[in-house]
């Protein structure tokens, strides 16, 4: 169902609208008609017959009609009732305004699912409770009490928090910002975010979607919805709080070190989501994305009244990994001819501090013809002759007039002096920015756009493997209740997926112990083999470089005696006898930690028993293309030892990135595998084989 009668309605019954002063039943009837609403207002409240002039209805029933939308103020214990009355009359849409359901503890919660129950079973789509409401300006519907309605304008906001909607309407208000739609989702007890994003992704007036979330329900199906409109219509979001489950009781080292927002981190990369840390920067990046074509690529030129400014943005270009554009002797030769002798011709093009707005005119014309520029941050300061509005009118005039299809980002400096000319660039559409820095910050993430836009299709290969030997492991672990698989099997597991794993078996007697690394030959490696020892080296149960059949029996009656007194719980089976991989090679990781909401989240990082400490680690979401694979490597200051430093000779990065994608198949093709590591991966040289020295592997029911 479209849930176009929420910003389009034709009329709005209020129940729970009040005279009274201050109450939000009568904030929200006077907030609609202060906003000038077109279609018919119906307030319910039995106890008046009259509210500011307008007639009063007892229930729903009595209006005569059903209406397009139903704002529900009634306190909360009413709500399942009147919900009811709603699909007597067969209403579609209502926004329940009342607070005092899941948030405030298991009895509200029940509550609200007694109110979600009645709507499903009529086909009542609603938003709330708990919420602010919502706002269509070019509809002159204000169905909230967030305050004024703001002007039209192309952007669609959702915000999880009322309060921080509020701030927004009143910052924008305050900025002449223009919005499509407003939407408070409350506690999206039925409508969520994903519903209010898709239906901002075919609405004809948002052309940008921005929003404030808590948490994502649906994460699968946000990042696919989320990837399509991408394409057409930029998603800014700004994300706060923590994935829960995250890094609770997570066993594996992947686990531990997935916890916070990586997961919401690699799903918005996937879905091309523009993650925004502050209101500020999601205003700034909103109102170019809104306003302004996307730049073709990274190339910017700087117009500038004074040489300060200029470098400072010359310096944020760099820092932020743009390109400052090479001007061409064209573009050059017209400038001079026009332009004072003392002028910059280079980029950042000086116009001198006497410019008027007629200099301002002709270089921004001039530079925007150059080929070799993508984008323009036209600068300006107050001094003595500058013309601050007459330059704003000049630069809307060149862009208006000439349609040139690249971003113009402005950034007039001071306050008073320009408020004027700051007026003129926002009427015009022209994004102003408060510093270079910020307007530099905005072309930084419209060109990462367009890039995720233009990127190649995503390939994921597929690896031939033996699935039947993977399925008949997990399938006997699970049937016996074993969520945990060790060493031993986790290493069949991964053979199965094409890895090499150091030779060797298992032993349950010193001589047995013995025997096996005779016939493997020396050095030996000897390890302690139970399902309850996860960290084996953590109880003294790695043994490394044992050199004959008399140090491994040794180790092999060391072990048996001190670990059980360290562990004396754990169920000790015997050892298993391993040949030493003598590799001069790096110690990699390579894991996976099932996300609650977004699924399995790849992990690279430096391996061995440092990986906790140092925490240089990459996820990213399964399955992994080969770029993606390798883009985690290169998100790693680790990717930089990997690749050899000072003479070093480096190691063989496919490898670990094939490593990465062959992890990632087999995650993908069994959701019963919910954390795993091998950890070490250990790398030698390109055209080394390298090998994957210790595996585990948990499990959870499906
Ligand atoms: P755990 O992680 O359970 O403590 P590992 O099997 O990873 O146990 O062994 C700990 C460390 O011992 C590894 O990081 C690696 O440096 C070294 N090691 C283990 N097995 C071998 C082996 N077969 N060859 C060379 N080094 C090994
Ligand atoms: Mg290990």
């Amino acid at each position: 169902m479209s849930l176009q009668s929420f910003f389009n309605p034709k009329s709005v019954a209020i129940i729970g609208a009040s005279r009274q002063k201050g109450k939000v039943g009568y904030e929200i009837l006077t907030n609609l008609v202060a906003g000038g609403y077109e279609g018919k207002i119906f307030p319910v409240n039995n106890k008046t017959d009259e509210i500011e002039g307008l007639k009063c209805y007892p229930d729903l029933a009595s209006i005569g009609e059903t209406p397009d939308l139903v704002i529900i103020i009634v306190p909360a214990q009413y709500v399942p009732s009147v919900m009811e009355e709603c699909a007597k009359v067969r209403v579609k849409s209502a926004i329940v305004i009342t607070a005092g359901f899941k948030e405030v503890g298991p009895e509200g919660k029940k509550l609200e699912e007694q109110v979600v129950q009645i709507a499903r079973r009529a086909g009542i789509r609603f938003i709330g409770p708990n919420c602010l409401g919502v706002i269509a300006p070019a509809h002159k519907l204000n169905a909230s009490f967030g305050g004024d309605l703001p002007v039209p304008g192309s952007i669609g906001y959702i915000s999880q928090s009322g309060a921080l909607l509020a701030a927004i309407l009143d910052l924008a208000n305050a900025n002449g910002m223009g919005f499509s739609s407003l939407v408070s989702i409350g506690n999206k007890a039925d409508v969520d975010e994903l519903d209010i994003i898709r239906a901002f992704g075919v609405q004809k007036d948002t052309k940008v979607i921005a929003g404030y979330l808590e948490n994502i329900a649906d994460g699968d199906g946000f990042v696919r919805e989320a990837e399509e409109i991408s394409y057409t219509k930029p998603i800014l979001l700004m994300k706060s709080g923590s994935t829960a489950a995250g890094a609770k009781a997570a066993s594996s080292h992947t686990g531990s070190l997935a916890g916070g927002d990586v997961a919401y981190e690699s799903a918005f990369k996937r879905a091309g989501v523009i993650r925004c840390d502050s209101i500020k920067e999601q205003f700034d990046f909103a109102q170019a994305f809104a306003n302004q074509p996307l730049p073709e690529g990274a190339n910017v030129a700087v117009l500038t009244n004074a040489g300060g400014p200029g470098i400072m943005a010359a310096d944020a270009i760099e820092e932020r990994g743009l390109t400052f554009a090479k001007l061409s002797e064209e573009t050059m030769k017209k400038l001079a001819e026009k332009l004072p002798a003392a002028a910059n011709v280079h980029n950042p093009v000086d116009v001198l501090g006497d410019a008027l707005a007629d200099r301002y005119e002709f270089a921004l014309d001039v530079v925007l013809d150059d080929p070799n520029v993508n984008s323009v941050v036209v600068l300006l300061t107050p001094q003595a002759m500058t013309q601050a509005k007459e330059t704003a009118e000049a630069v809307v005039k060149v862009i208006e007039q000439k349609k040139k299809g690249k971003p113009v980002l402005a950034c007039f400096l001071g306050a008073s002096k320009v408020a004027a000319g700051v007026e003129i660039l926002r009427r015009g559409s022209i994004p102003q920015y408060d510093s270079p820095e910020s307007a530099v910050a905005t072309l930084r993430v419209m060109v990462d756009h367009i890039r995720w836009r233009t990127r190649p299709r995503r390939v994921v290969r597929l690896f031939s493997v033996n699935r039947r030997k993977v399925e008949s492991i997990l399938e006997r672990h699970l049937r016996q209740g074993l969520l945990d698989i060790g060493e031993a099997e986790a290493k069949e597991i991964i053979e199965a997926y094409g890895f090499a794993t150091p030779r060797g078996s298992i032993a349950t007697t010193a001589e047995q112990a013995g025997n096996i690394a005779q016939q493997l030959g020396f050095p030996i490696v000897l390890k302690i083999w139970s399902p309850d020892i996860l960290h084996k080296s953590d109880v003294g149960g790695v043994k490394v470089g044992l050199k004959s059949e008399q140090e491994v029996k040794d180790a092999f009656d060391l072990m048996m005696y001190r670990i059980p007194k360290k562990k004396p719980d754990a169920n000790i089976l015997g050892v298993l006898v391993q040949e030493m991989v003598r590799s001069s090679g790096k110690e990699v990781i390579i894991g996976m930690h099932r996300d609650p909401h977004f699924g399995p989240l790849m992990m690279f990082g430096m391996g061995g028993i440092m990986v906790e400490v140092l925490k240089d680690v990459a996820f990213y979401l399964a399955p992994l293309t080969a770029e993606e694979a390798k883009q985690m490597l290169l998100n790693t200051k680790t990717y930089h030892i990997l690749k050899g430093v000072r003479g070093q000779e480096g190691v063989d990065i496919e490898a670990i990135a094939e490593g990465l994608q062959r992890v990632s198949q087999l995650v993908t093709e069994f959701p019963e595998i919910k954390e795993m590591d091998i950890n070490p991966y250990v790398v030698g040289a390109p055209g080394t084989t390298a090998i994957a020295v210790d595996a585990r592997i948990s499990l959870e029911k499906k």
